[in-house]
């Protein structure tokens, strides 16, 4: 067994391990190395601008193709949950929509005690992520790595939906992730020149040549080295053999919301009567690891449509950012889809539009948990979909908005008709289909979230909690969704874990 010492030895080269990598090498003394799973490059699929043409990298050789549990909310239905498994890790694969969530959703963290979390802490490094062209600087990047494109001409689709939202008394917005966020807007993406652009292409491919950054491709963690409490390395499974590496500053996880938690529980650091049940020995009795599992829920309704999109044209352009209730804070997107949506993102068809609503704040909660003590087996994943009724009630209020915009003029007079779930449908059929409909908005977050109380796994400086020399930084950190796709976000966390971990404090 070989084992070679770096100064920080960050696990997984996803949206957020870019950014860590990056950042920390840009001190030509400090030795970085970055493992990731998966290879260098994907299919050339990942490359395609349209959003849905990741779907056509589901089960390739860059997807890990987890799957969820049997989901009781959801009428049984075992949901496919993809996740990047490559250089760019999930933002290599995913729907390239740039999108912070709602203010409310950073203050809400720090309500669940993620002290100094919140919106304003937050703000200058959702600014030193990106470069947002033309927009208002004071809350926006104007020279950070990822450059944010914003469509230049809507689809006739999309005008129309706009105006729809417009016309039900949604607020127009200039810039969605602009001073206000709720109402409507033109989405913004993560693509440039007609490209995709994943974290690794606008972090970690113009610094490559580093003498002090290594990046080590199709190397697996299998687990951490503890002496004790404090973790000193990664043992990490590459060409066949088994490879230690030893971090004598630190070691940070950013292995994502599903791979960061099935480390540290492959390493004995987890909930002890579960890990001992699988004969793992404890490290760190830590009850949190692996809780607090959720993610967004989507369903969607379909209409016939006259006019067809062309081929692999782009998809939604107009979002809406909503409430289910007064009461509540923004906790609804509304998309705009030119296709025909199948259940559970089974196919897309042509001969139709969609309007896809998601529940951006669910209550329900659920677990991941080993299923063996093997690293290769995948963990048992389940994020309790719909499990709490309040879930299906607001997600019955995005129905009802969807269909309030489905009936206002502009989009109304394409002359389109309701497929499914069918405007003559019941309350309680429309209840029913929202179960048989309701799947993975692909955003999975919350198994190792921020906090200081008893169940918290990472404390506020993100150091795991009763142990030394290991941190983590990915979207498990998240103590609740946001109210926006995840990315965005992720890549926010990851710069100011890199600012925490070169010395300053916030
Ligand atoms: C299909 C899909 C569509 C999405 N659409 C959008 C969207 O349009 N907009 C948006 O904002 N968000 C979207 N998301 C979510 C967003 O991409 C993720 O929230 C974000 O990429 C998570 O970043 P992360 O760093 O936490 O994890 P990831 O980016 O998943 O990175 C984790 C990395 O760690 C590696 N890894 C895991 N375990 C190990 C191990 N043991 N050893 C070594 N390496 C390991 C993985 O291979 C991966 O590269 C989407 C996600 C998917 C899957």
């Amino acid at each position: 067994m070989t084992a070679t010492t770096h100064d920080y030895i960050i696990v997984g080269a996803g949206t957020a391990g870019c950014v860590l990598a990056a950042r920390l090498s840009e001190d030509p003394g400090t030795r970085v190395l970055l493992l990731e799973a998966g290879g260098a490059s994907g299919p050339e699929a990942a490359s395609l601008p349209d959003p849905l043409a990741s779907f056509g990298l589901w089960g390739s050789s860059v997807d890990w193709a987890f799957s969820t549990t049997p989901q009781a909310g959801t009428d049984g239905a075992v949901h496919a949950w993809p996740r990047g498994k490559v250089l760019g890790g999930s933002s290599a694969i995913n729907g390239m929509v740039h999108h912070r969530g709602h203010p409310a959703s950073y203050d809400a963290w720090e309500a669940q005690g993620a002290t100094g979390w919140n919106h304003r802490a937050l703000l200058p490094f959702f600014r030193r992520s990106e470069t947002a062209e033309g927009r208002d600087p004071e809350v926006r990047g104007t020279d950070g790595p990822m450059r944010v494109g914003i469509p230049a001409e809507p689809s006739a689709l999309a005008r129309a939906a706009f105006q729809a939202a417009v016309e039900a008394g949604h607020t127009p917005l200039k810039d969605g992730n602009g001073p206000e966020s709720e109402g409507v807007s033109w989405r913004e993406t993560n693509v440039v020149a007609g490209r995709r652009q994943n974290a690794f292409d606008a972090y970690l491919r113009p610094v490559l040549d580093r003498p002090n950054l290594r990046v080590a491709t199709g190397a697996c963690a299998r687990r951490l080295v503890m002496d004790g409490t404090h973790c000193r390395g990664v043992e990490y499974a590459v060409d066949g053999g088994t490879h230690t590496a030893l971090a004598e500053r630190e070691t940070v996880l950013a292995a994502g919301a599903i791979g960061s938690p099935h480390l540290l529980m492959l390493s004995g650091i987890g909930p002890a009567d579960h890990l001992r049940e699988l004969g793992v020995e404890v490290a760190a009795a830590l009850p949190g690891v692996g809780g607090n599992l959720h993610d967004h829920v989507t369903s969607y309704v379909v209409y016939e449509t006259a006019d067809q999109p062309a081929p692999g044209g782009p998809g939604a352009e107009a979002q809406v950012l909503a409430r289910s209730s007064a009461g509540a804070a923004p906790d609804l997107l509304l998309l705009f889809v030119a296709a025909e949506l199948q259940p559970r993102w089974t196919g897309a068809g042509p001969g139709g539009h969609s309007i896809l609503f998601s529940l951006m704040d669910p209550a329900s909660r659920g677990t991941l948990r080993l299923r063996s003590a093997d690293p290769a087996a995948s963990p048992l994943l389940d994020p309790g979909y719909l499990t709490d009724d309040r879930d299906l009630e607001r997600l019955a209020a995005g129905l009802r908005l969807a269909r309030e915009l489905g009936r206002t003029e502009p989009l109304a007079s394409r002359g389109t008709a309701e497929l499914r779930p069918g405007a003559a449908v019941s309350d309680a059929d429309c209840r029913a289909y929202l179960r048989a409909t309701a799947s993975t908005y692909f955003h999975p977050v919350g198994t190792c979230r921020i906090g200081t109380d008893e169940h918290a796994v990472v404390d506020p400086s993100l150091r795991v909690r009763s142990t030394t020399g290991l941190r983590i930084a990915d979207a498990s950190v998240m103590p609740s969704v946001v109210s926006a796709p995840t990315n965005a976000t992720v890549l926010a966390i990851a710069e100011r874990a890199a600012h925490i971990l070169t010395g300053t404090t916030s």
